[in-house]
């Protein structure tokens, strides 16, 4: 896929980038953030985890890298649930 119809694609789908803050809320959750997010932590301290058509697969993905994560309540709050 081109740059071109990769952006339409994803229009079409829905597509976000995701990251996950690579810092524990004080519960020892990390939060998964869309990029687009008022509260993606800085650079230094995210991960990113790729374009996802949802943040359950977003969700999916940081459970790779970490045991207890959770949708940001602002940027994904379908996935938030505590
Ligand atoms: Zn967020």
């Amino acid at each position: 896929m081109n740059g071109g119809t990769r952006r339409i694609w994803a229009r079409l789908v829905d597509m976000a980038i995701y990251y996950v803050n690579k810092n524990s809320q004080s519960d020892g959750v990390h939060e998964v953030h869309k990029g687009n997010c008022n509260y993606l932590p800085h650079p230094e301290n995210r991960f990113y985890l790729g374009d996802f058509t949802s943040c359950h697969i977003a969700i999916i993905e940081a459970l790779k890298y970490f045991s207890s994560v959770d949708g940001c309540y602002w940027c994904s709050r379908e996935c938030h649930t505590r």
